[in-house]
């Protein structure tokens, strides 16, 4: 089986031209935004993009893919409107995910903006169990976070602390990205195994579902969220063929948020699955 591997591409032409664009730089997996990354209108669905992207992944060997929330929504905010609008732009991005057979559906957790973790985490789980009942064959994904600010979700506890609010349900599990977990301060370049054994204690390594393979342009615990190209920041290329490779983690959809084009996606894809082939 090869490995589920690709990067964030933009959604302006639709579901097929992202396939094809996957495939043309040797994705067989990608990200895009449900809509504006600011917020703002989803584009009018278009059901023969959508079939026609079907038939095409289908024979190309696209994988599950995964669909990114606007990062401005915050299901914690201490404004009531800004919690219900993106309840709302959540629930219609889940509407328009259903003719999707395998999706991912990836979000920030929120930032509680001065209210506290406790107020946030609840106000995060709370917009879940209206969430949830929606979701369909979609499966939502919280991802970890840096730590900037208010973040919450800037530890696994703190995860944790929604999934067991919420009493572990199906369809809902994590995303870890590598540059937000170095930047909160987990030494996924030295102690690769006791992240992973703290992330298994806590969230449970069969509740994470994709990875956000990133370098950092900041040191360890900096809770600043700048991404770097593989090989360019303060992670390394090395400690991140560690994670890709790593027998709890190879089988994950895995997409680069690098600051990259289209060449320089590719370039990180195939060395990525060069890594992998050497292994297997
Ligand atoms: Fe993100
Ligand atoms: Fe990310
Ligand atoms: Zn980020």
């Amino acid at each position: 089986m090869q490995q589920l591997i690709g990067c964030h591409l933009s959604s302006s032409k639709g579901y097929l031209a992202m396939g094809r664009t996957a495939v043309q730089i040797g994705a067989n997996t990608f990200q895009f935004f449900t809509r504006n990354p600011r917020g703002g209108q989803a584009r009018e669905a278009n059901p023969q993009d959508l079939s026609a992207y079907l038939a095409y992944a289908d024979g190309n060997g696209i994988g599950p893919v995964i669909a990114h929330a606007p990062y401005t929504l915050n299901l914690c905010s201490a404004k009531e409107d800004i919690r219900d609008f993106s309840l709302r732009t959540m629930l219609d991005d889940l509407a328009r995910l259903q003719p999707l057979p395998q999706v991912l559906y990836n979000f920030h957790p929120g930032s509680h903006t001065g209210q506290g973790e406790e107020a946030g985490t609840a106000q995060i789980a709370q917009a879940l169990e209206a969430l949830l009942p929606a979701r369909g064959n979609v499966t939502l994904l919280l991802e970890t976070m840096a730590g900037k600010g208010s973040e919450v979700g800037g530890t696994f506890a703190s995860l944790a602390a929604i999934l067991h609010r919420l009493g572990d349900p199906p369809g809902l599990g994590v995303c870890l990205d590598t540059c937000h977990v170095w930047d909160a301060g987990y030494d996924i370049r030295e102690k690769l195994e006791a992240v992973l054994e703290d992330f298994d204690r806590t969230v449970g390594l069969s509740r994470l579902y994709a990875l956000h393979i990133n370098d950092s342009k900041n040191p360890r615990g900096s809770h600043r969220d700048r991404h770097e190209k593989l090989g360019e920041g303060m992670i390394g290329l090395e400690a991140l063929e560690r994670m890709t490779t790593h027998p709890a983690l190879c089988h994950l959809p895995m997409v680069l948020e690098t600051p990259n084009e289209l060449d320089g996606y590719a370039r990180e894809i195939r060395v990525l699955r060069a890594c992998g082939e050497a292994l297997a």
